[in-house]
């Protein structure tokens, strides 16, 4: 497909200068899509440059003029979308059904929302508070944004990072994953052909612990945005503060999926299917843990391997296919090491929990699998598995559901399922989550906020409330008295010797 050009630096698509070769492979198939070199820190201090040169300009546009500018952008998306869908199912080995009809529109959709809300910044209003001045809010651009991404969705990942720091008047330097460039530069291109200009947004691929690094401790990049595993996550935030960069940390998850005994069973089956497998579970927000109350535990159990068993692993490119392949091979050894250690510590695996035989065996495909019987301080109950992976456990009652549901390090996701007001209130308050579902598990809007509570980080991704992390708020404070001497001298000195009334 691509021989060159993983890199995007103040407006031209280039290989990076580190000497060192990598290849973009498709995990599905093994065929390489794409080789090139990869960005060092010259190519980083290169982008950063450009960055910072092209924030004195695209700051000082209007809000109107940055929008239509978005507007046109997502038209140039819209018009590549297929293409855009083609390359994501590939280089992330994803079904071409969830590109097209996830990865793909939500993304636009998120660049048009942008689009309208870079026009409705807000501030408090403006007024006399103390009665003698006149006080205003000022919304800046806090400056280049240094922005790292995943794999697991490249294309939404790099959206969701870029589009409220343009929006708010910043400039971005985006380090997306070495295993999935593609996508990002072609939405720079993108951004370029809708009149974007030239160093507002460099895309540079390169090593995390190389480019990633130098652009956290860079001292011209004013903020880092972040997003992948909560342990690189510790690491950025430890060196940000070296330089007392603003940091946004959007880490790892592992969704609690409570079921009450009053919930619609079937509703219940299905959407732990769909939550778990989604992107072959590799989603921040997927259902990992299923909490089922006992009077209808083992009927869940049984209709959810029902499900599993109906589900199609296939090419990515085939519409008919349900299920991907892992990102790679060494993701797919990580998630089948997990099954087998959950399984030696006494769990059991009713569904799954292995290679598929078959061609699909060569390639990173893993089967969606059902694990019963763990202990909830096992690591698959606690850890991240970022696979195919649904654990289920009973419960009793309420306590034990919400006690079980807070119990792990990481707090995303969650949802409630009953079909009773007052214990889905109770759950959504109770839940310490950046998001709780009721009677569904997944789906995110434009318009609402993405963003963790405890080891799952801090600051929102998406929506209006994303702004408080791409922006500067500014206190304007101007004297309307006209007086030489104000009232609040007095309590500094008393002296009007000076003072011409
Ligand atoms: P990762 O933490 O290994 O890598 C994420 C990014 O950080 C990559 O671009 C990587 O190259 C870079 N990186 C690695 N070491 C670095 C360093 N020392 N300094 C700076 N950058 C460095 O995560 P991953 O495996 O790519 O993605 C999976 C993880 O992402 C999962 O934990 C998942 O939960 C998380 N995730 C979270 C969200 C969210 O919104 N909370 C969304 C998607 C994925």
């Amino acid at each position: 497909m691509e021989t060159t050009g993983q890199q995007f630096i103040a407006g031209e698509r280039r290989s990076g200068t580190s000497g060192e070769p990598f290849s973009v492979i498709n995990p599905a198939t093994g065929e390489v899509l794409a080789t090139d070199t990869l960005a060092g820190v010259e190519d980083l201090d290169a982008a950063v440059a450009a960055a910072r040169e092209a924030f004195a300009e695209w700051s000082r546009t209007t809000p109107a003029e940055r929008s239509a500018a978005m507007l046109r952008w997502a038209d140039r998306l819209q018009a590549r979308s297929e293409e855009f869908a083609r390359t994501e199912s590939a280089q992330g080995g994803k079904p071409i059904r969830l590109a097209r009809e996830f990865d793909v529109p939500g993304s636009i959709d998120n660049v048009r929302f942008f689009a309208g809300a870079a026009r409705a910044l807000d501030g408090r209003a403006t007024a006399e508070y103390s009665g003698e001045h006149t006080s205003a809010i000022r919304r800046e651009p806090v400056g280049v944004i240094g922005s790292i991404a995943p794999w697991n969705y490249p294309l939404q990942m790099a959206v969701w990072k870029i589009l409220p720091a343009v929006a708010a008047g910043n400039t971005v330097v985006l380090k997306p994953a070495e295993l999935t460039p593609l996508t990002s530069v072609m939405l720079a291109e993108a951004a370029q052909a809708a009149g974007i200009p030239d160093g507002v947004v460099n895309i540079v691929t390169g090593r995390g612990p190389v480019v990633g690094e130098a652009l956290v401790n860079h001292p011209d990049v004013a903020m880092v945005s972040f997003t992948g595993s909560t342990s690189v996550g510790r690491r950025v935030a430890a060196q940000a503060a070296g330089s007392v960069k603003r940091v946004h940390l959007e880490l790892g998850g592992k969704a609690p999926f409570v079921v009450f005994d009053d919930a619609d069973p079937e509703a219940a089956a299905r959407g732990a299917v769909a939550g778990a497998l989604i992107n072959s579970g590799q989603d921040c927000t997927a259902a990992t843990r299923a909490y089922v109350q006992r009077p209808l535990y083992r009927a869940f159990v049984e209709r959810v391997a029902e499900l599993m068993d109906g589900v199609r692993l296939g090419p990515v490119d085939d519409p008919a296919t349900d299920m991907g392949s892992l990102i790679s091979l060494r993701q797919r050894d990580s998630v089948a090491a997990m099954v087998e250690q959950a399984r030696g510590e006494g769990a059991t695996v009713v569904r799954g929990g292995k290679i598929p035989d078959g061609p699909l065996g060569e390639a990173a495909y893993y089967e969606p699998t059902l694990v019963t019987g763990a202990a909830q301080d096992s690591a698959i109950v606690q850890r991240e598995v970022f696979g195919p992976v649904l654990v289920c456990l009973p419960f009793d009652d309420d306590d034990e559901a919400l006690r079980l549901a807070n119990d792990t390090p990481y707090g995303l996701a969650a949802s409630a399922w009953t079909t009773n007001l007052y214990r889905a209130g109770r759950a959504t308050r109770e839940i310490r989550a950046g998001c709780v579902w009721v009677n569904d598990h997944i789906p995110i809007i434009s318009e609402m906020p993405h963003g963790g509570y405890k080891a799952s980080g801090f600051g929102k991704d998406m929506s209006a409330y994303s702004f408080e992390e791409y922006t500067n708020v500014k206190h304007v404070m101007t004297d309307i008295t006209g007086d030489a001497h104000k009232s609040w001298h007095d309590t500094v000195f008393t002296s009007r010797s000076t003072v011409v009334s």
